[in-house]
């Protein structure tokens, strides 16, 4: 009676399973567990059908698991018992799509080490080929055009495969089984070196003169994965000063690219949990301490401690960078861009953009069809945050806690990324820029198109910030208009915190304590909320203590101008203007007048209770920043000069529901007056910022029982803070909620928005 009873399962599958080796994978897997059946793609994932004892099913199910090609991600997996069918061996069969199916697709990813190998394998077919990649690895999401994820659908249709390729592409043994992007030196895509308008050299001789230029200190535009990026030697003082001449950006670091990780090494400290960062595969620029000997110009990151560096992560950039006695080791790798332009990523339209800017271009013929920027995180004792989210984590969905209908949330104003529910998936977009220009917002308005496309979404319900001014507002509001749909016009705070809660899973009605700490954000009352503490849940939310509001002396030139923010402040606060101050030396005879004429008539002074302008002003009047020439550059700057073994700390002063900075002021400037170091005081202003945030959070405790505290805005991205923070909350018994896969600042919103919106349409006139 030993004899087996074959039995028969049928699997369904989703998640990211196609274009990633999935189906070779279940092949080998199969086979091995002596299986007989097939496994197909299909428009909305992978099914499998087999056959053998239950044993060897039950080793099947569980290697699926287990056993996953490094770029797959299963988000389901169901099973059903089904009768044995006539099979007598294991078969990948035709794909079968029907329509309005999806499925996600891969981000794009860094070479992988096999192909990496074979790049400098002598004796490989590709050595030395810019374009070598596998179904490990290579660009995805920016060359796909639409689903499913076939070479036709790609900007690889154009290249024919050769016979060798196309042995490989049809071998379910082979790992470049199925690689859409599948290419080598016979039939794929090369380079080509471009100086005055003319190509000059085309393949190896173009790679020699792009190394050429940059070892003799020229800027150069390389094309890589998914836009062009602005290159040179970043020990070259008078290279790096050019292009921040040329590129209009006087103070914005500039990212960094090494060819492994024991240059990084050399120019930074580098702790396991950003080595571990810096070789992922989604290969993100990271923000490291500098070492002080490093030979990188200072003019790479004015002003900072610290430098943000990534790994070369395509075949190109891996032989532009690749080691030789007397070639540089680290790269100005900024985006090619004009100062706050989206990259460029089309040949014609770099072309043109660029020439200005670049002395000669490195090009290749493997269209982009998505613009995709680095995305950028930093580390953080044993977790991580990402600071900008797009090549490497864009498209990938954020799983949500339950299941929405399908709508387009058009995220805010400032470093936007829209988002596009579909059940449990939140699609958040790649990183789109500042909608503040044309380019910038016809890239946004591109970028919904491509979404619904290609993840078959048609909203239902658009959600918008409630500021009417934002151009993603604008665009939300008319597209509502147009197709007759219902809009949410919804607080940013309260998109931010909703945001971190659905990041985090959050699936209750229970309302959690929400610290939304940012730059700005219209709020239910006309003013510019961003020191905020509320009570939410995806529903509704209630303000219970704000930061006072203080007068923004001539509108958003001060939010350019930090010494103006001082000034405010001390007005607020009824301390005088003392001329030893730094930000009143500062500032001129005329601009103090006028300020104060401002501030005595409240004239062109809207009011803020952002958290963002006062480490503004206590940045400027620690003398550390007085112009900020990008987006929180006041308290970036004074966050790298805190002494961190300081503990002392100041008051404010916590009303009814208000936050009053008056008395920590006083005490900041006694302090000042007397001589105790600035970074020992920028400290104290980081420690007293914690302390108010734990206070206010147990008078809310106190009062209604609630006990997780959820953080989110832009302010966050300062970690002596965050981190402070934590520890206080932990330690008073506090769950706290912080962003793992969005980021913190406006770049998350998208995300709350679509919460809410849902919330709201489900319960139509709650909200
Ligand atoms: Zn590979
Ligand atoms: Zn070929
Ligand atoms: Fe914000």
């Amino acid at each position: 009676m030993n004899e087996a009873v074959t039995e028969g399962l049928f699997i369904h599958i989703t998640g990211i399973v196609q274009g990633v080796g999935f189906r070779p994978f279940v092949y080998e897997l199969a086979t091995r567990n002596k299986l007989t059946g097939w496994v197909r793609n299909t428009s909305g994932g992978v099914e499998i059908e087999v056959n053998g004892t239950s044993e060897s099913l039950t080793r099947m199910l569980a290697g699926l698991r287990s056993e996953l090609p490094p770029l797959a991600r299963i988000d389901t997996l169901e099973t059903r018992e089904c009768i044995p069918g006539d099979f007598d061996s294991f078969n990948i069969i035709e794909s079968q799509f029907s329509e309005g199916d999806f499925i996600p697709v891969s981000p794009d990813v860094s070479i992988c080490q096999d192909c990496q190998n074979e790049l400098f394998d002598p004796n490989d077919r590709r050595y030395r080929y810019p374009f070598i990649n596998c179904t490990n690895c290579g660009p995805r999401f920016s060359i796909v055009k639409d689903i499913p994820y076939d070479r036709p659908n790609t900007t690889m249709a154009a290249f024919q495969l050769c016979s060798q390729c196309n042995e490989e592409y049809t071998n379910p043994t082979n790992r470049r089984f199925h690689a859409q992007p599948i290419a080598c030196p016979d039939c794929g895509p090369f380079i080509s070196f471009e100086e005055n308008g003319k190509t000059v050299a085309s393949k190896e001789d173009a790679l020699n003169l792009a190394r050429h230029a940059l070892r003799n200190g020229q800027i150069i535009a390389v094309k890589g994965l998914g836009g062009f990026h602005l290159a040179c030697d970043a020990s070259n003082q008078r290279a790096v000063e050019l292009l921040r001449d040329r590129k209009k950006r006087s103070d914005k670091p500039f990212a960094l690219m090494a060819f492994d990780l024991a240059t990084v090494e050399k120019h930074c400290s580098v702790s396991k949990m950003e080595r571990s960062l810096l070789l992922d595969r989604r290969r993100p620029i990271v923000l490291l301490q500098r070492k002080e000997d490093s030979p990188i110009s200072r003019a790479v990151a004015p002003n900072q401690s610290t430098l943000g560096f990534m790994i070369a992560y395509t075949p190109l950039h891996l032989l532009l960078l690749e080691p030789e006695p007397g070639y540089p080791d680290a790269f100005v790798m900024t985006s090619g861009n004009l100062s706050e332009e989206p990259i460029a990523y089309d040949d014609a339209d770099a072309k043109f953009r660029l020439n200005p800017l670049a002395d000669a271009f490195l090009l290749h013929n493997r269209p982009i069809h998505m613009r995709v920027d680095d995305s950028v995180v930093r580390g953080l004792n044993d977790d991580f945050t990402i600071i900008r989210r797009s090549r490497g984590y864009a498209p990938n969905p954020i799983i949500l806690p339950t299941k929405l209908p399908p709508i387009l949330a058009c995220g805010a104003e400032l470093k936007n990324t829209f988002g596009l529910s579909r059940d449990n998936y939140a699609f958040i977009s790649h990183h789109i820029g500042d909608l503040e220009n044309f380019e910038t917002l016809n890239s946004f308005e591109q970028g919904i198109i491509h979404y619904e496309r290609l993840f078959k979404i048609k909203p239902e319900v658009i959600a918008t910030d409630l500021h009417p001014d934002y151009l993603s507002t604008r665009y939300g509001l008319a597209r509502a208009k147009q197709e007759n749909l219902p809009a949410f016009s919804i607080q940013h705070h309260h998109a931010h915190i909703t945001s971190v809660m659905a990041d985090n899973g959050w699936n209750s009605d229970q309302p959690v304590i929400g610290l939304s700490y940012d730059g700005t954000g219209m709020g239910t009352d006309g003013q510019i909320w961003g020191g905020e503490i509320l009570v939410c849940t995806y529903g509704s939310f209630q303000r219970k203590f704000h930061l006072r509001y203080i007068p923004l002396p001539g509108g958003d030139v001060s939010i350019r101008k930090p010494a103006r923010m001082a000034l405010a402040q001390l007005w607020e606060a009824g301390i005088a203007w003392n001329d030893d101050l730094v930000p009143v030396k500062f500032l001129s005879m005329e601009e103090k007048k006028a300020i104060r004429f401002q501030l005595d008539n409240e004239k062109n002074a809207p009011k803020t209770s952002s958290m963002g302008r006062l480490f503004d002003a206590a940045s400027a009047l620690l003398g550390v920043c007085q112009v900020a020439t990008y987006e929180g550059q006041a308290a970036i700057e004074l966050e790298s000069i805190v002494d961190k073994k300081e503990t002392e700390e100041y008051e404010f002063n916590i009303s009814e529901d208000e936050i009053n900075p008056a008395p920590m002021w006083e005490e900041l400037l006694r302090d000042l007056f007397s001589g105790t170091p600035i970074p020992a005081l920028a400290a104290r202003f980081h420690n007293s910022i914690a302390r108010l945030s734990l206070k206010t959070c147990q008078s809310i405790r106190s009062e209604l029982g609630y006990n997780t505290v959820a953080l989110s805005g832009g302010v966050w991205q300062n970690m002596i803070l965050l981190e402070r923070t934590k520890f206080l909350l932990s330690q008073d018994g506090f769950d706290v909620l912080v962003h793992h896969q969005l980021p913190t600042n406006d770049g998350g919103i998208a995300l709350g928005q679509l919460m809410i919106a849902s919330a709201a349409y489900t319960n139509q006139g709650k909200v």
